[in-house]
């Protein structure tokens, strides 16, 4: 048991998982053209685990002699951090940051639960031993988890009082001997389909009422799970070539609503119930938001600096990096690349014991990083849109190059350093970064899958230290 292989990742996909997309129900996730691409491409990445240059990099052997992956790997040390970046970095290469959604991201939250696991022991029920059991689980077989956190809102209302629709939210309806039954809605499962788990964990922002009982609870199950429903966005992979569609082509994680039909959950896969305060302080007091951070914060790194490269090969492609003003641009985006590299190495270097004796990267400076990097991308983006500007939109596709307009689109789409065939290809990977479905999704992911960027601000403004810096003001002040 442990590391996986592609092919089986992708057979445990063929079961009776309920996925909407486009009007019907699909037979098979894996042969379905919007989903099987990008399914294709994880299990490729899943193979990878396996190959000499890449192993060392992203697995370790466990207590029992298995192999399975770096980001299940407790952290006790500083060097431990550091490996585990190291195998945060390696996976988010292979996508140039582009799948967001590598299990790696789950794994690192899951792994800080189950290295936290007496914390799941103050609530009124003893979930600690469910969590290692889920986590054993997990890591043993090497599966890929999605998760969900956010109720819908119908109200502004409702939700400034911090309470939820009975209409729409996920709640709890019934308890029995065995487990509970849960129905609603959850937002929003980027991965859903192609993924085999899904935690359905607390929104973090649970008000500590009773009314909130219900609404209150952490679990995980299959995706198959009877009476569980994936209703998927239209698909932004439209089955163009690599060449034509280079990311989209490839990188289609689909984002899902979930829909719970009275779906039992057994008491073994309750980690959390009825229980809004433990609820809110469980993703901090873990440093399980920490640790999906850090992950986050290696995937940032790779993904802009193949963004600074693609500025640089477009101003190359006319001359214009020999122009002034274009340096002082791209150099903006070379700031972001070593702006979160900073952070970063900053976070491990100062990795530290948290309470449950577990090492954990320094929050303030990956904080810091996960704050800025939802204003970040879309300056990237916008760069690529005005350095790109027309050119994203002289975009001859590859069969052009093989039909009777071939001679003029060889003749008329050369630039000073690039043949036309280069050209095309360069800026049709551009306009899939900056203005098609796929790269327009980026987008609003980046502005959001990590939280509302007000909730995240006021949370980081909470925990800095801001005393010392006040004393400063008020030293000066008391000299007047
Ligand atoms: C591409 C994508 C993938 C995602 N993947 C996942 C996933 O895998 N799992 C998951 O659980 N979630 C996922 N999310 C959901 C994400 O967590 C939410 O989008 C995010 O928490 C915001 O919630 P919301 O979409 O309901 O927006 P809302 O809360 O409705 O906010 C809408 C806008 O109003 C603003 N706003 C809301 N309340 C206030 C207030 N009190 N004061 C000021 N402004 C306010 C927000 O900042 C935002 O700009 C994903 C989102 C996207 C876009």
């Amino acid at each position: 048991m442990g590391i996986r292989i592609g092919a089986d990742y992708l057979s445990g996909l063929q079961d009776d998982r309920d996925v909407w997309i486009d009007g019907k129900r699909v037979a098979d996730v894996t042969q379905h053209p919007g989903m099987c691409r990008g399914a294709k491409t994880l299990a490729g990445f899943i193979d990878r685990q396996h190959q000499p240059e890449y192993q060392e990099k992203v697995t370790y052997v466990d207590d029992d002699g298995d192999r399975v992956a770096m980001s299940f790997l407790i952290p006790k040390s500083k060097e431990d951090i550091v490996k585990r970046g190291v195998a945060f970095y390696e996976w988010a290469s292979w996508s140039n940051g582009m799948f967001g959604r590598t299990a790696d991201y789950k794994n690192s939250s899951l792994m800080a639960f189950a290295a936290a696991n007496r914390f799941l022991g103050e609530g009124q029920t003893d979930f600690a031993q469910n969590m290692m059991n889920y986590y054993d689980y997990v890591r043993k077989n090497d599966k890929v988890l999605t998760h969900t956190l956010v109720n819908p809102q119908i109200s502004w209302e409702l939700a400034k009082e911090g309470k939820y629709s009975t209409k729409v939210a996920l709640q709890i309806v019934k308890e029995t001997d065995g487990g509970i039954v849960v129905s609603g809605a959850r937002l929003l499962a980027t991965l859903g389909p192609q993924a085999d788990e899904i935690e359905v964990f607390p929104s973090t922002l649970l008000k500590a009422s009773d009314e909130n009982l219900p609404f209150a609870f952490a679990f995980a199950m299959p995706i198959s799970t009877p009476g569980m429903r994936l209703i998927c966005r239209d698909t932004y992979d439209l089955g163009k070539s690599n060449f034509d569609a280079p990311l989209s082509s490839r990188y289609e994680e689909m984002d899902s609503v979930v829909i719970f039909d009275n779906v039992f959950v057994p008491w073994e896969r309750v980690f959390m119930y009825r229980d809004p305060g433990l609820c809110n302080r469980a993703f901090a007091e873990t440093n399980a938001v920490v640790h999906m951070m850090h992950q986050v914060a290696a995937g940032k790194l790779a993904k802009t600096e193949f963004l600074v490269g693609l500025l640089c090969a477009m101003a190359k492609a006319t001359g214009r990096d020999k122009d002034m003003a274009t340096k002082g641009q791209i150099a903006e985006a070379m700031w972001m690349a070593e702006s979160v590299r900073a952070f970063l190495y900053s976070s491990e270097q100062q990795a530290h014991a948290d309470q449950w004796g577990t090492f954990v990267p320094l929050r303030r400076p990956i904080d810091t990083s996960r704050n800025l990097y939802p204003k970040m991308y879309p300056k990237l983006v916008e760069m690529i849109q005005l350095m790109g500007a027309s050119s994203l939109m002289a975009t001859p596709c590859e069969a052009d190059f093989g039909n009777e307009i071939s001679e003029d689109v060889e003749q008329y789409f050369q630039t000073a350093n690039l043949a036309s065939r280069d050209r095309v290809a360069l800026y049709r990977l551009a306009h899939d970064v900056s203005v098609s479905g796929f790269g327009s999704r980026q987008c609003l992911y980046e502005r959001f899958f990590f939280g509302p960027q007000f909730i995240m601000a006021a949370g980081y403004y909470e925990l800095y230290n801001k005393d010392d810096m006040i004393d400063k003001v008020n030293n000066l002040l008391s000299q007047n």
